[in-house]
C-alpha cells in the first residue's frame, strides 16, 4: 500500500440523530468516498454514554470512554456529534491538542468557545470545520469562507431555526396562537419538551455569532448578538402583518454597518420582525432554512433547504470529514479562523431599523396627535398608521386599536418613543413592537 492509501482513522462522538447517519453513510459509501478522498475511512470507533449491542452497530465499535477514543493513535479525524458543550469542548480540545482534525455540529459549543478552539487548531496545525452548526444541509459556511474570500460581505441575513420557523408559519397560515401552534410543534418532533433554546431565540443567536464572525472576519460570540424570541408574537400581530402585505419570521441578522467617517463596526441580532411578501425569505414556510447573502460584488445570494434532521445535517458533517481526509491525505490545511479584521460590536440601539407598534387608545378625538407627536419628537417619521374601534363582550366601543409603521429610524430613538407611548394617559397597553426588515425605506 502507498502512502497515499494510508487509511484515515475517524472517530465519531454520538450515535444519535446525526451521528447515525454519519456512520450509515461512512459504510455505505466506503468506496466512493476512498476514490473521493484518495484513502479510505476507517471508523475506529464511535462514543456513546450507553454501550449495548441493540445499536444496530457493531458493538466493538462502541465505548463510553472518549477520552480513550480520542487519544487513539490510529485516530486521524474526531466528528463530534454529542451536543453538551462540556463534554463536546473536552473532547474536541484534546483532539486538537494531539494533532486531529475535527469536524463538529456543535453551534451552542462554536458561538461559545471559537477563539480557544480556534487557537487550538492553530497550534496543531488542524483543522477544524463546523458547516453543520449552521442551517443542517444548507452549505453556508463554505461558500462564505471560500466561494466569498475575494468579495465583501455586507450582509448575512436568514431563518436558521425550523422549531419556531414552523410555529411562525403554523400561526400565519391558520390563525393559531402561539401557545396552541407551539403545542402541535411539540406533538408533531418539531419542538423539543424544553423549547427554550429555540422559542427564546439562543440558537439562532448562536448560528448569528458564527456566521457574523466569518462573514466579516471578527470574532463574535453568542453574547455579542441582541436576541429576543417569538413568544410574544400573537395572532393579532398576523392579521396586522397580513393588512401590512407581510409575514413575521423570526431572522437572525448579521450587518456590517459603515458611518459617515468610514468607520465599520459589526452588528449581530435574532428578533421576530415583519418581511414583506415579496422578499424570498417571507415564503420560507415550515421546518425549512434559508439565508441570504448581500456582498459587493457578488449581490445577493440564497441559500435555501432544510436546516436540520439527521440526514440532512450528515450530510454536511460529511462535507466537512470528506474535506478534512483529502487535507490529510495531501499534507495541506484547509481555510483557518480568519478575524484579521477586528470590526468592534455595534449595540442594538446605534442600529437603523423600522418599528411596526401595535396599541390599544382611548376612542376619543386627539388621541392619534397625541400619539404621532411622541414619534416627531424624536424626529421618528410615521410611514403608515391604522386605526380600527374596539367593542367589548356586549357589543358596545371600547377603544381603538392603533397601528403605527414608521420609517427608518435608530433602534434607541424607536425604543424610547415605545416607552413614551406607554406613559401616555390616552394609551392604554402597548400590545406589540415588532421590527420591520427587508425594505429599502
Ligand atoms: P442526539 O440525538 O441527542 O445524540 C447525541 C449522542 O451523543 C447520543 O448518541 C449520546 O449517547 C451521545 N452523547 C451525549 N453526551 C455524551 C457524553 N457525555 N459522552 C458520550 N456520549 C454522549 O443529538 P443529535 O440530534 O444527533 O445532535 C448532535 C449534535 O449535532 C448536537 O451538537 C446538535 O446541536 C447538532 N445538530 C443537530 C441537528 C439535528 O437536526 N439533530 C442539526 C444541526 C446540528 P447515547 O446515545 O448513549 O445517549
Amino acid at each position: 500500500m502507498s502512502d497515499r492509501e494510508k487509511p484515515i482513522g475517524v472517530a465519531v462522538l454520538g450515535l444519535g440523530n446525526v451521528g447515525s447517519e454519519v456512520v450509515r453513510i461512512i459504510g455505505e459509501s466506503a468506496a466512493d468516498l476512498a476514490a473521493r478522498i484518495g484513502a479510505p475511512l476507517e471508523l475506529r470507533g464511535i462514543g456513546v454514554r450507553r454501550v449495548a449491542d441493540d445499536r444496530g452497530v457493531p458493538v466493538e465499535l462502541l465505548t463510553d470512554d472518549i477520552a480513550a477514543l480520542v487519544a487513539r493513535d490510529d485516530v486521524d479525524i474526531v466528528v463530534e456529534l454529542m451536543g453538551p458543550v462540556k463534554p463536546a469542548r473536552k473532547a474536541i480540545l484534546a483532539a486538537l491538542e494531539g494533532g486531529k482534525s475535527v469536524v463538529t455540529a456543535n453551534k451552542a459549543l462554536m458561538a461559545q468557545s471559537t477563539g480557544e478552539l480556534a487557537q487550538a487548531a492553530e497550534a496543531a496545525r488542524a483543522d477544524l470545520y463546523f458547516e453543520a452548526a449552521v442551517a443542517g444541509a444548507i452549505p453556508v459556511i463554505r461558500p462564505l469562507t471560500q466561494s466569498l474570500a475575494g468579495d465583501t460581505v455586507l450582509r448575512v441575513a436568514g431563518i436558521v431555526n425550523g422549531t419556531t420557523n414552523y410555529i411562525l408559519s403554523a400561526m400565519n397560515d391558520s390563525g393559531a396562537s402561539y401557545d396552541s401552534a407551539l403545542a402541535d410543534a411539540t406533538d408533531l418532533g418539531y419542538a423539543e419538551a424544553d423549547p427554550t433554546a429555540d422559542v427564546e431565540g439562543y440558537d439562532a443567536a448562536a448560528k448569528a455569532a458564527i456566521l457574523a464572525s466569518i462573514a466579516f472576519h471578527t470574532r463574535v460570540t453568542a453574547d455579542d448578538v441582541y436576541r429576543e424570541g417569538i413568544t410574544k408574537v400573537t395572532a393579532a400581530d398576523f392579521e396586522s402583518a397580513r393588512a401590512l402585505g407581510c409575514n413575521i419570521k423570526l431572522l437572525a441578522i448579521c450587518e456590517r454597518l459603515t458611518n459617515d467617517e468610514d468607520k465599520q463596526r459589526v452588528s449581530a441580532r435574532v428578533y421576530p420582525a415583519l418581511v414583506p411578501n415579496e422578499h424570498p425569505l417571507a415564503s420560507v414556510n415550515g421546518a425549512f432554512n434559508a439565508v441570504v447573502v448581500e456582498a459587493e460584488a457578488a449581490g445577493r445570494l440564497m441559500f435555501y433547504g432544510q436546516g436540520a434532521g439527521g440526514a440532512p445535517t450528515a450530510s454536511a458533517v460529511m462535507g466537512d470529514l470528506v474535506m478534512a481526509a483529502r487535507n490529510r491525505v495531501q499534507g495541506g490545511r484547509g481555510p483557518r479562523e480568519s478575524k484579521y479584521a477586528k470590526l468592534p460590536i455595534a449595540p442594538i440601539g446605534f442600529i437603523p431599523t423600522r418599528y411596526y407598534v401595535s396599541m390599544n387608545v382611548a376612542d376619543r378625538p386627539g388621541v392619534l396627535s397625541t400619539v404621532s407627536a411622541e414619534f416627531g419628537k424624536r424626529d421618528v417619521s410615521i410611514a403608515e398608521v391604522r386605526q380600527e374601534g374596539m367593542v367589548d363582550g356586549e357589543g358596545q366601543r371600547c377603544g381603538a386599536r392603533i397601528v403605527v409603521v414608521t420609517h427608518r429610524a435608530t433602534d434607541a430613538a424607536l425604543s424610547e418613543t415605545v416607552e413614551a407611548l406607554a406613559d401616555l394617559d390616552v394609551v392604554q397597553t402597548v400590545n406589540s413592537v415588532l421590527r420591520l426588515e427587508g425594505t429599502t425605506e
